[in-house]
């Protein structure tokens, strides 16, 4: 295969990019000169090479602890529960939240066979009984199976010392995923969490 065809099947297996728009990136590059074609690759490659996972929120980071973690001006004692980094990156994106998080790494879907791993709950609670937040809100995108996900995690929360739980409200559409909520109806549903616990 030449090195073009080569690229556009690349492409193509990105999130969102049909075979149209892969032609139309990989002729976008075409026309970059080299340097810039040598940064963008250098980019790419850094992705595993120059971040790293945080070893106390699982959010991705040129640094360990991440910048997020090692901030002194966010708020210590309220800890937000996201399925990926995708939903972290969009509530900071949209800076409405000054806590900190917590990464499931995934999306908890028991009917599809994604349990909250041993291991995922475990990193959960040890990042709790480290921190001691006096609140966690619970992020997780609503949807069948996404009440599932709510129960294991109020489940690894039981007995964690936090004194208020909350749930974010949802003004987002049952089955719609946070990654695709505008600042507006994230910040309703952040300012409308409600306690459970
Ligand atoms: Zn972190």
């Amino acid at each position: 295969m030449d090195p073009l065809n080569e690229l556009v099947s690349s492409l193509k297996k990105f999130p969102g990019i049909g075979l149209k728009s892969a032609r139309r990136i990989a002729y976008y590059l075409m026309r970059q000169d080299t340097p810039e074609l040598e940064r963008l690759g250098s980019l790419i490659a850094g992705l595993k090479k120059d971040l790293y996972t945080c070893s106390q929120c699982g959010n991705v980071s040129p640094q360990d602890p991440c910048t997020i973690c090692s901030d002194p001006l966010r708020k210590k004692d309220t800890l937000c529960i996201v399925e990926d980094i995708e939903a972290l990156s969009v509530f900071e994106q949209a800076g409405i939240y000054n806590g900190l998080y917590h990464v499931l790494g995934g999306r908890i879907s028991p009917a599809s066979g994604n349990d909250l791993s041993d291991e995922a709950a475990e990193f959960l609670r040890q990042h709790i009984m480290k921190l001691r937040p006096s609140e966690v809100i619970i992020a997780t995108t609503p949807r069948i199976e996404g009440d599932i996900a709510y129960y294991t995690l109020l489940d690894v929360l039981q007995g964690s010392h936090v004194k208020k739980i909350t749930r974010l409200a949802y003004g987002l559409p049952l089955g719609g995923s946070i990654e695709f909520a505008d600042r507006v109806t994230l910040h309703s549903a952040l300012e409308g969490r409600r306690q459970i616990m």
